[in-house]
């Protein structure tokens, strides 16, 4: 028996666990800053004590920006070893999360093959799969079968959870009110708002917030507090309803705290690109610097097809100015259900914003890398060039598959012989330049 129950309780108490000392080495961060932030909530460490398989990762303003990749079965994709293998892929990639969207079936084997077997965060949204789970229809559920999914996957090892607590009956009568272009987009969310409309009740993971932090705490599950009302196009951006929500979650992220529960808050969702910044400083100030997890954040409407490109954008600059944490985005996003190169496409696409980001951020060793690539590509040592980038295999083989005429060795055939970096390299060493 520990005598702590989450990370933040073993922080509060000085109490170094083997995740806390894993995520300083990780960080190039001194042992006791981290217990801070820990302690303070600033970072979260979601670890759930059943997760054996899990490689601890922290999620904060000051540490490298982590990224999450959504993926699971569906009825579209029922195949578990298939959508393991994208697991585990996405691992490799550099995914530190995936969230578990399963949407089909029974979903609790593979939620515990994930648990068992993934070294990153497992993540899921309980209320998708409250009606998978008992098979009936969203109406017919009540509040406990809700709260009882939540301890069901916290039994599983379900490291963080999102939950919609932030809506109430309050909401419904503001999305009446103010007429959002797209009124909510989030999936989790429109089923709780949903539910209330049927029901007449009052959101279940509002009203139960305090049974559903007992459950956190006692299998140490970081909540991440789902913005329901996070705008679907940029004319929602950092609208009432947005805003309104978001002051909520900072006082739901308080009584979490108060439990020594750890706690994310999710954020918006499409914003033009001149409010992503001022989005971030308001969440950081009304949650009292809670990471913060940005779904997106997508800087345009208009570019189906290549929303991980529109994502990484706002990713990058959301990043830089607080946020801490990224959900990839595929360039299936609005389309339909991403396929392999998708994900791959998604989180490529995040690392860069993420990385770029962790550069502007100053964070320790962040552009050791990029130095590396720089020396590589000065003497133009192509292996060494592909064991720097994010994605080698692609770089290789655009490489391979458009080698210059003359020499492999040198150059490439963007500009041939006129390569400036062989034309300085020569200059400098005294050596004749053969340019014909
Ligand atoms: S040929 Fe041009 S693009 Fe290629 S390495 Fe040389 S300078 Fe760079």
């Amino acid at each position: 028996m520990s005598n702590y129950t989450t990370q933040m309780d073993a922080a509060r108490k000085g109490i170094v666990t083997p995740e806390i000392e894993k995520v300083a080495k990780k960080e190039k961060m001194d042992v006791d800053k981290l217990m801070e932030l820990v302690a303070s909530g600033k970072v979260a460490i979601p670890a759930n004590k059943h997760h054996k398989s899990l490689d601890a990762e922290g999620v904060g303003s000051m540490l490298r920006t982590k990224i999450n990749v959504n993926l699971g079965v569906s009825r579209d994709c029922k195949d578990y070893d298939v959508e393991m293998q994208k697991v585990m892929s996405a691992v490799k990639l550099g995914a530190e999360a995936i969230m578990d969207l399963s949407s089909h079936g029974n979903t609790q084997p593979f939620r515990q093959k994930l648990t068992s077997e993934c070294p990153a965060m497992i993540g899921t949204v309980p209320v998708y799969d409250s009606v998978i789970h008992y098979q009936r229809d969203l109406a017919t559920l009540t509040a406990q079968d809700f709260v009882d999914v939540v301890r069901l996957h916290a039994e599983d090892g379900v490291d963080f959870v999102t939950l919609h607590c932030g809506i109430t009956r309050k909401t419904i009568d503001q999305i009446k009110k103010h007429k959002r272009k797209m009124n909510i987009v989030s999936r989790g969310g429109s089923l709780v708002f949903a539910w209330m409309c049927m029901t007449g009740e009052e959101n279940p993971f509002y009203e139960h917030y305090d049974e559903i932090l007992e459950i956190c705490e006692e299998h140490d599950v970081t909540i991440s507090l789902g913005d329901a009302c996070r705008p679907g196009c940029l004319a929602d951006a950092t609208d009432v309803c947005q805003i309104e929500e978001l002051v909520r979650l900072g006082e739901l992220t308080k009584r979490a705290w108060d439990h020594n529960v750890q706690v994310m808050v999710e954020g918006p969702g499409h914003v033009p690109l001149d409010q992503v910044a001022a989005n971030m400083k308001v969440q950081q100030s009304i949650c009292m610097g809670a990471p913060f997890y940005v779904l997106g954040p997508l800087v345009t409407d208009i570019a189906p097809g290549y929303d991980h490109i529109t994502a990484a954008i706002g990713g990058a600059v959301a990043a830089m100015n607080g946020a801490a944490f990224l959900c990839y985005v595929t360039p299936a996003e609005h389309l339909a259900l991403p396929n392999v190169e998708d994900t791959k496409q998604g989180i490529i696409a995040s690392k860069i914003a993420a990385h770029a980001a962790d550069i502007a951020k100053g964070i320790p060793g962040a552009r050791d890398i990029d130095d590396k690539m720089a020396d590589a590509r000065r003497v133009l040592d192509w292996d060494a060039q592909f064991a720097c980038a994010l994605d080698p295999e692609t770089a290789k083989a655009i490489r391979d598959d458009r080698l210059p005429e003359d020499d492999h060795s040198e150059a490439c055939s963007m500009c041939g012989k006129f390569c400036a970096v062989r034309s300085m390299n020569k200059a400098l060493a005294g050596e004749y330049i053969d340019i014909l």
